[in-house]
């Protein structure tokens, strides 16, 4: 079934069907891996950025079955992949920034996008105004005239700080600037910001929407003509590039996603509302849990809230690494949007709480384990850990 852009589709379609065309691989139905560099000029070779397909860093036929993909399913006009998430970011970045000109960004994105812009872009005499992203007055003042973009991320993947897409793009739409967000932990099955207007979304691909653990990758959907730009600019010339194999793996995540995604947020919240009720917990953060403080405004913008999720322990930091140790079901380790759970505890020794971390946060992503298991490991390892 060549499912295509006239009908009306939803997210499943679009994750199980859409563009897949069995007759064009002999009737394959998962498409094959195009492990080329070179493309041939003969007949039969059409479509690619260029008409037809040259050379895999330009284009790729597996490759661009993702992207098609993706653009559907964030209603974009258009989206590129890229190696990492982080080579989607610095290209979209780059492409939006000129010398000398002035960003504004929320404080608590990912660490490594928050050194592009404080650190090292510093060397094109750009610099940012870092807000902490819950108020659109805040955002207003740091506006200067030579600030040309804004970087966002709602919500962001500690501290769960929601930016209100619609009220910001309309009021930066009218100042000319442009916007950029990360929706990697949303994802487009639980939102999708070019609806409200924002001008770029990009994604690490590394977590749910390759979704199993076993790739690096990234993404950036928006207009055609920012895409193109990006594809002959930023992706051709910087070269980060997503190699056909892993685009293949991100077809495979793809196909579950919608399931996937489901999953995380039924078993999040079961976990999430245990969680809120133990004594150890001074705080649970999670954007669909009604103590969070925006928790209205994210059931206005999102359809969703995904796996991950903080919690600030009151016990001393050798006791949070203590019940991270005693866990069975959580891996320790960074990253998340697999089908495991997850514990990272970079709260842990935090003297105060900052812009960007709280002391004592510990930082949950829930997998596909019966929700269940994990609560029952969670209590298991508060029991080991009491004072
Ligand atoms: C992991 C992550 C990134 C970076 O993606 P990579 O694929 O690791 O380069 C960017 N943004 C967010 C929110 C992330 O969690």
């Amino acid at each position: 079934m060549n499912v295509n852009r006239d009908r009306s589709i939803g997210m499943e379609e679009i994750c199980t069907h859409f563009r897949d065309d069995p007759s064009r691989y002999m009737g394959a139905v998962t498409p094959p891996i195009f492990q080329t560099s070179l493309f041939t000029e003969c007949s039969g070779n059409e479509g690619g950025m260029e008409g037809r397909y040259v050379y895999t860093r330009v284009s790729n036929p597996t490759t661009e079955i993702a992207e098609r993909k993706i653009a559907e399913m964030e209603k974009a006009e258009s989206a590129i992949c890229f190696s990492s998430g982080m080579g989607a970011i610095s290209a979209a970045i780059m492409h939006y920034v000129k010398k000398d000109c002035h960003v504004v960004a929320v404080a608590s994105i990912y660490g490594p996008a928050y050194r592009l812009l404080n650190d090292y872009l510093a060397k094109f005499n750009i610099h940012t105004s870092f807000v902490k992203g819950d108020n659109l007055s805040e955002i207003e003042e740091c506006i200067n005239d030579k600030t040309t973009l804004v970087y966002l991320e709602s919500p962001s993947t500690y501290l769960f700080t929601i930016q209100n897409l619609g009220e910001l793009s309309c009021v930066l739409k009218k100042k000319g600037i442009s916007t950029i967000i990360d929706n990697t932990y949303s994802t487009p099955i639980f939102q999708n910001p070019l609806s409200f207007g924002i001008d770029m979304v990009v994604h690490s691909a590394s977590k749910y929407l390759g979704g199993h653990s076993d790739m690096i990758g990234g993404v950036i959907a928006g207009r055609e003509t920012d895409i193109k730009e990006i594809a002959q600019n930023e992706r051709e010339l910087f070269g980060a590039v997503m190699s056909p194999f892993d685009s293949w793996l991100l077809l495979r995540g793809l196909r579950t996603l919608p399931l996937r995604m489901k999953e995380h947020m039924k078993n999040t919240m079961e976990i999430a509302e245990f969680l809120s009720q133990r004594k150890e917990v001074k705080k649970v953060i999670y954007p669909f849990h009604p103590s969070h403080p925006q928790y209205t405004l994210a059931k206005k913008q999102m359809s969703g809230a995904s796996g991950l999720m903080s919690i600030v322990l009151d016990l001393p930091g050798d006791k949070i690494i203590k019940f991270a140790e005693e866990l069975h079901y959580f891996y320790r380790g960074p990253s998340w949007g697999g089908y495991e759970s997850l514990i990272s505890t970079v709260g842990a020794h935090e003297e105060t709480d900052s812009e960007t971390m709280l002391k004592g946060l510990v930082r949950l992503h829930i997998g596909l384990e019966n929700p269940e298991i994990l609560k029952e490991d969670l209590a298991q390892a508060f029991r080991k850990c009491a004072l």
